[in-house]
């Protein structure tokens, strides 16, 4: 039952559609993993977010599932993108877990803020 609601957040989950290129939206880097795209607010002057193309919740889903080596992939792919756009002396990377921590969006996502 609880694998068919997730099943059903997925196919109606916006980070999925992006993520697999089912939207208009620019995918500025991608490897066989992950795709990474501009947030539509910015809160830095360079905002990217990087989406694992696999559907996980969020953190707590990857914890309790063991995929773990997602976690270190996601870093490495940031540390590779900060590199790209010339942002390697300052960047913050942040996860938002849960709603009071501000995460709106149900699809794992790590934030790329980058200040020139
Ligand atoms: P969070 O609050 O951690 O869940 O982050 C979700 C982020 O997704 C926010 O910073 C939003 O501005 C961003 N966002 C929401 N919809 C889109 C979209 N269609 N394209 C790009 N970024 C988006």
């Amino acid at each position: 039952m609880a694998k068919q609601i997730n099943m059903a957040k997925q196919i109606d989950c916006l980070f999925c559609k992006i993520a697999n290129k089912k939207t208009d939206t620019e995918i500025i880097y991608e490897d066989e993993d992950f795709s990474a795209f501009y947030d539509i607010k910015p809160k830095a002057p360079i905002h990217i977010l990087i989406v694992p193309k696999k559907h996980f919740e969020s953190i707590i889903e990857i914890e309790e599932n063991g995929d773990i080596e997602i976690l270190g992939k996601i870093l490495a792919f940031a540390a590779k993108l900060a590199k790209k756009f010339n942002i390697e002396n300052g960047y913050r990377l942040q996860f938002n877990q849960g709603k009071k921590a501000g995460q709106e969006i149900d699809h794992l996502h790590l934030h790329l803020l980058g200040f020139k």
